[in-house]
């Protein structure tokens, strides 16, 4: 038996949903002197992002940009826009749903939380026939995620606006993006929606403690009468310094400098390459998941994520400890079970700064610590994948001669 190194050898396989690796091009951007951010090479750093900014959320209305992780940016895109005793609707997805469904208690809102079995994404008709029952129109605001982490469901946005524009509803329309942003198509202004939520550690590829607030010019207006009460997160103050190139407070500078060639990198890759290869690695996920002889955590293939595949563990299998025994043995980390999935599945995050062969490395990784670990399950995962790899190039797939 190999006897596993007391210092991890090679690159760690980061295959957690987020903070994803980090292309060392954005190291090398942070990896700066400090500069002076009341100064004007700070304004012209902070110009490039935030204009650059509004290209990945596909808006040419402002993006606000917070020294803050995702949870803060939640609550700068509630308390912005709503006031006390206000309704919203949410929708139970899985654990980060969840997790901003409290946040909004906290803040003194009324959340309805429409419920699934944290298997499928947001379903745009139950969305439509509760507003069209909001006869006094009390919901002020619909919040959902696009791509639900803990689960790997990733919700139909455009579809949703629709569903509130049949219904005749004027709630603000509110986007979690956190685990989608820069991975899957996403369109702020074309698909009508008043604050989306951005993170800067999964499809940006930087470091946590930075994220966003696209906001619509409804947004804008809902800002003026809100009155949940706010200081470092009210959009007033950003939006006026953000106008000469500045920020009300130190702002992030070595984040701002990674962020400028995140967005430089994923224009240089195409918006629409991006996107597409996020599909290819899921979809060849999957099919190592399916020939494993094992079940994928989202049971309707029109919710499937492209950036996470939540996968559940055979009965008696206890998935933390499989993820243990992965990390101790191949230096690979997934993502951790939560809520009712709680040690009974494991997530596969192949989002951000990763190619095929990358995954490929994953995923022989997750075939060997199955067998290790006595997971049951089927050989050939890795098998299935390669060939989808392979014909996702244009290559034909010969089955080897009996
Ligand atoms: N929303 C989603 C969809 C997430 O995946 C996460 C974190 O992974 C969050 C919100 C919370 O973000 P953070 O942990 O950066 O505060």
């Amino acid at each position: 038996m190999v006897k596993n190194s007391s210092r991890p050898i090679g690159r760690h396989f980061l295959h957690i949903p987020g903070p994803t690796p980090i292309p060392d091009r954005i190291l090398r951007a942070m990896d700066t002197p400090i500069i002076d951010h009341r100064g004007p090479e700070f304004a012209r750093l902070a110009k490039r992002c935030l204009e650059g900014i509004k290209t990945i959320f596909k808006t040419t209305n402002p993006v606000i940009i917070y020294t803050a992780t995702g949870t803060g940016a939640w609550e700068a895109a509630l308390v912005n826009t709503l006031s006390p005793g206000d309704k919203v609707l949410m929708v139970e997805t899985g654990q980060f749903a969840t997790l901003w469904k409290v946040m909004a208690e906290r803040l003194g809102l009324q959340p309805e939380f429409l419920k699934t079995d944290w298997r499928t994404g947001v379903d745009p008709a139950a969305i439509e026939a509760r507003l069209r029952d909001d006869k006094a129109k009390e919901i002020k605001a619909v919040c959902f995620l696009h791509n639900e982490t803990s689960t790997g469901c990733l919700s139909p946005v455009a579809e949703v606006r629709k569903a509130m524009d049949n219904a005749g509803h004027p709630a603000l329309l509110m986007v979690d993006t956190i685990s989608s942003l820069a991975s899957t198509d996403y369109r702020h202004d074309e698909w009508g929606v008043d604050v989306t939520i951005g993170g800067a550690q999964k499809g940006l590829m930087l470091p946590p403690g930075m994220s966003f607030n696209a906001v619509s010019d409804k947004a804008l207006a809902a800002s003026k009468t809100a009155r949940l009460p706010k200081s470092f997160w009210s959009w007033d103050d950003m939006l006026a310094m953000n106008k000469v190139g500045f920020f009300p407070y130190t702002p992030a500078t070595q984040m701002l400098q990674g962020l400028a060639v995140s967005i430089d990198m994923l224009h240089e890759e195409g918006l629409d390459n991006v996107f597409a290869r996020h599909h290819r690695l899921a979809e060849a996920t999957r099919r190592a998941v399916r020939a494993w002889g094992l079940e994928i955590i989202c049971k309707d293939p029109k919710y499937y994520s492209p950036t996470i595949t939540a996968v559940l563990t055979p009965e008696g299998v206890d998935a933390d400890a499989f993820r243990a025994l992965a990390l101790d043995t191949f230096n690979i980390s997934f993502g951790a079970s939560f809520g009712r999935f709680t040690g009974k599945m494991f997530r596969i995050g192949h989002l951000g700064d990763i190619n095929d062969a990358m995954l490929l490395g994953a995923l022989s990784a997750t075939e060997m610590a199955f067998s290790l670990a006595g997971v049951p399950h089927k050989k050939g995962g890795v098998q299935a994948a390669m060939d989808y790899l392979v014909s996702a190039h244009g290559g034909t797939v010969k089955q080897a001669a009996e």
